[in-house]
């Protein structure tokens, strides 16, 4: 899913980073993308699991959530966070949420535009606007209500999982009523 932007200056830009021809070495790529998103997988079902893990990793949290190892700034979120992991697990479970990203995929800021394209009646061109309806839907603890941004946004987490490819295909679309983005007729 993606993160919500603001009007104002949070615009959830999408960014494509092509990653495909900067290595002659593109296995060793794919396995390094894998190896980093199973580090953090494990790192986050042991911490949750056991939730003293979830303090004495959080400078290590913190980096890949915010990209900062100031992790005082950020230990009001340790609770909501726990708690919003096992709420995303029984939606995952129940089908409600996107259920899976490429293992050995780049990391992405935007959707593959390949697949999706921005509805021609969407206003806001490349920003979500104040939309926010996937934020709210799994009911994320990195969107600020105030201010209607991503705390995470453009972090490891937001790359490498289902945030910054999001969405890819009409079921996703489907899942939060995402006004922004449609399916490309050739896709
Ligand atoms: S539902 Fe779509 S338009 Fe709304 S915040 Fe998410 S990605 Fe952006």
């Amino acid at each position: 899913m993606a993160s919500m932007s603001s009007i104002h200056s949070h615009v959830r830009e999408t960014i494509q980073v092509d990653y495909s021809g900067s290595t002659p070495l593109p296995h060793i790529r794919k396995a390094g993308w894998a190896a980093a998103r199973l580090l953090f997988t494990l790192c986050s079902a042991l911490s949750v699991i056991s939730v003293v893990g979830c303090y004495l990793l959080s400078p290590l949290f913190t980096y890949w959530f915010f990209g900062s190892g100031r992790f005082w700034k950020y230990l009001r979120l340790t609770l909501p966070v726990i708690r919003f992991s096992y709420y995303l697990a029984y939606l995952t479970l129940r089908g409600q949420s996107v259920r899976s990203f490429p293992w050995t995929g780049p990391p992405m800021s935007g959707p593959d535009r390949r697949a999706v394209q921005i509805n021609p009646d969407w206003i806001h061109a490349e920003s979500c606007g104040d939309c926010g309806k996937c934020c709210r839907k799994i009911q994320c603890p990195f969107l600020d209500r105030e201010k209607g941004h991503c705390l995470s946004y453009n972090s490891f987490y937001w790359r490498y999982f289902n945030c910054g490819r999001y969405p890819s295909t009409q079921e996703e679309i489907d899942l939060y009523q995402c006004p922004k983005w449609i399916v490309r007729k050739s896709a």
